[in-house]
C-alpha cells in the first residue's frame, strides 16, 4: 500500500478505535496473517474493534479508500478464508465478545461475534439450555467464525449445524451501513432470506457483528462407546445398522487405523492390534431413551463384528474420549510432515463406504500418508493428506484432490461438508458448482459489495 494512503488510513482508524485497537507492529501483523490452512499473508494494519459503531467506521473509512478488509475471528479455519491476501486490513471481533442475553422462554442467545463457542455453550447449560453446532475447534473458535464458515461438528448428525442455528444477524455491509436480518422469533419469512445467505459467505458479503442463535432444552444424559473393528467396512455397516434400527445418535465419530495409530496412546484403553478401525458413538436425551439407545447400540457393533468396545462410566471417560476425538488434527500436525492438506468431502450415508475404501486405494498410487477421519455419521470425511514437500509436486497433490472431490461428487456428495472454500478449495468449485451457479454467485457478491472491498481473493477465482 502506498505510504501516504497508508498513514492515512492509520491516523483514521487510530481515530476510531484508539491506540489499544490498532496494531501496526511487524510481529503483530504476521500474528494476524495466517490461520491453519498454514497459508500467510502480511495485512498492512489489524484493527480490533469493540463494538458495531467502531466496525461501521472502519468499514466506511476503508471504503472511502479502498483498501480491502478481512474480517478474521480466531484464525482457526482450515481453507485461508481469514489470510488477507490482498494485504490492507485484518479486522479481528475477537474483543466484540459479550453474550448480551439468554432468553429461556423464546428460547435464543443474542450474541457477538467473538463469543468463543464453547464458552457460549457452557453459559446457556447453566440455564438448562442448550446450543448444540460443536466443531472440534470450540474451545478457540468464535461464533463470528462459525456464522460466516457455517461450521459443522460432531453433533449435526442429530442436531444439525451453525445453519440450522442462527435466526437472525446484525451486518455492516461494504459502504459501512448497518442491516438487521432474519427475526429474534421462532419463525420467520419475510422477503429473501438474507440471513442463510450470510451463513457461509466467509466474510465476503458483510461483517456479522451480532446474531440471535436458537437454542434447545439441554439433554440430561449421554451415553458414549468407543469401539474398534477388523475392517472399515465394519465400522461403518455398525452405523447403519443404527440407522435402520431406528436410533438417531447424536454424533458418530470415525477414525482410520492411521489416524488410530496417531492417537490410540491417548485413548483411556487398550486399542487391540488387529484394529484397523475405531468409532465413537454417543446417544442423548433422557435417562431411559439413552438406555434403549445404548441397547440398540450395543447390539449393532455386536452384529457388525467390533472386535472390543468400552462404555464410558463416568463423565471423565466421556471428556477424555472426546479430548482425544478432538485433538486429532493437532496431532496430525505434531507427526512431523512439512504439508498438511486438510480435504472435508460430504457423500451420502449409503456412500460412505465406497467413499472409504477409495481412499485407502489411493495412497497405492500416490507416495503420500492419507489419514481419513470424522463425522461418519452424516458422511462428512476429514482427508488429510500429509507429506512432505520434496517428494510430492504440486500438479501430483492438485491431481490427488481433484480425484478425491470428483469422487464425492460422483457418488452424490459434496466437496466441502462444512470447512467452506476460502483459497485452498478455490480452484475445485467448478467440479461442484455449474458455471452458471458460479456466475449467479458472483452477480450477488457485486451487490454486496461493488468495491470488492471484503475479503477479496476467497471463494472465487478471478
Ligand atoms: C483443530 C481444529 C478442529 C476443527 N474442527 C472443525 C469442525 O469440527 N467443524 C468445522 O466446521 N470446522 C472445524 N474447524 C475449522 C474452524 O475451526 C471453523 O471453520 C471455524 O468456524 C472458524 O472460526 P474462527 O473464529 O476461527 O474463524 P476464522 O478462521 O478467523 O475465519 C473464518 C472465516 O470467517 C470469516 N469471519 C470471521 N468472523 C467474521 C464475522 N464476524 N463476520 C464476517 N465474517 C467473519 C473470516 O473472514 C473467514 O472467512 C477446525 C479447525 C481446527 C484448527
Amino acid at each position: 500500500m502506498a505510504l501516504f494512503r497508508k498513514s492515512h488510513l492509520e491516523k483514521g482508524l487510530l481515530k476510531i478505535v484508539g491506540p489499544s485497537g490498532l496494531l501496526s507492529s511487524r510481529e503483530d501483523r504476521l500474528c494476524y496473517g495466517f490461520d491453519s490452512s498454514g497459508l500467510e499473508q502480511e495485512p498492512s494494519l489489524v484493527v480490533l474493534p469493540d463494538d458495531p459503531l467502531q466496525v461501521k467506521e472502519v468499514i466506511r473509512l476503508c471504503s472511502r479508500l479502498d483498501v480491502p478488509i478481512t474480517p478474521r475471528g480466531a484464525g482457526s479455519g482450515t481453507t485461508g478464508a481469514a489470510v488477507p491476501v490482498s494485504g490492507g486490513v485484518v479486522l479481528c471481533l475477537l474483543r466484540m465478545n459479550r453474550i448480551l442475553e439468554i432468553d429461556p422462554v423464546e428460547m435464543m442467545a443474542r450474541v457477538q461475534p467473538g463469543v468463543v463457542t464453547g464458552v457460549l455453550q457452557k453459559e446457556v447449560e447453566k440455564q438448562g439450555l442448550f446450543y448444540p453446532p460443536d466443531p472440534a475447534s470450540l474451545n478457540f473458535c468464535t461464533i463470528g467464525g462459525n456464522i460466516a464458515t457455517g461450521a459443522g461438528g460432531a453433533r449435526a448428525v442429530k442436531y444439525g449445524v451453525t445453519r440450522d442455528y442462527v435466526r437472525g444477524l446484525k451486518v455492516v455491509l461494504a459502504d459501512g451501513s448497518m442491516i438487521e436480518t432474519g427475526s429474534a422469533t421462532a419463525k420467520g419469512v419475510v422477503g429473501y432470506d438474507l440471513t442463510n445467505l450470510f451463513v457461509g459467505s466467509e466474510g465476503t458479503l458483510g461483517i456479522v457483528v451480532e446474531a440471535v442463535l436458537k437454542l434447545l432444552p439441554r439433554p440430561v444424559a449421554y451415553g458414549t462407546v468407543a469401539a474398534f473393528f477388523e475392517r472399515i467396512d465394519h465400522a461403518v455397516d455398525s452405523v447403519t445398522c443404527l440407522f435402520k434400527s431406528g436410533l438417531l445418535p447424536s454424533c458418530a465419530e470415525f477414525l482410520d487405523e492411521k489416524t488410530l495409530k496417531a492417537v490410540g496412546a491417548e485413548l483411556p484403553m487398550e486399542v487391540p492390534p488387529d484394529a484397523r478401525a475405531f468409532l465413537l458413538v454417543e446417544v442423548d436425551g433422557d435417562e431411559a431413551s439413552v438406555k434403549k439407545g445404548l441397547g440398540l447400540l450395543t447390539a449393532c457393533l455386536k452384529k457388525e463384528k467390533a472386535i472390543s468396545f468400552f462404555e464410558a462410566s463416568t463423565s471423565r471417560e466421556r471428556q477424555k474420549l472426546w479430548q482425544v476425538r478432538r485433538g486429532v488434527s493437532p496431532a496430525l500436525k505434531r507427526l512431523g510432515f512439512e504439508r498438511k492438506i486438510s480435504e472435508d468431502i460430504c457423500v451420502p450415508r449409503k456412500a460412505i463406504k465406497e467413499m472409504l475404501l477409495f481412499l485407502k486405494g489411493l495412497e497405492e498410487h500416490f507416495p503420500i500418508n492419507i489419514f481419513s477421519f470424522g463425522h461418519v455419521g452424516d458422511g462428512n470425511i476429514h482427508v488429510n493428506l500429509l507429506f512432505n514437500s520434496d517428494e510430492v509436486s504440486e500438479e501430483d497433490t492438485s491431481s490427488l484432490i481433484k480425484a478425491i472431490m470428483k469422487k464425492s461428487v460422483e457418488l452424490g456428495g459434496t466437496i466441502s461438508g462444512e470447512h467452506g472454500i476460502g483459497i485452498s478449495k478455490m480452484p475445485y468449485m467448478g467440479i461442484e458448482l455449474s458455471s452458471k451457479v458460479i456466475e449467479l454467485e458472483k452477480d450477488i457478491k457485486k451487490v454486496f459489495d461493488p468495491k470488492g472491498i471484503l475479503n477479496p481473493g476467497k471463494i472465487f477465482e478471478g
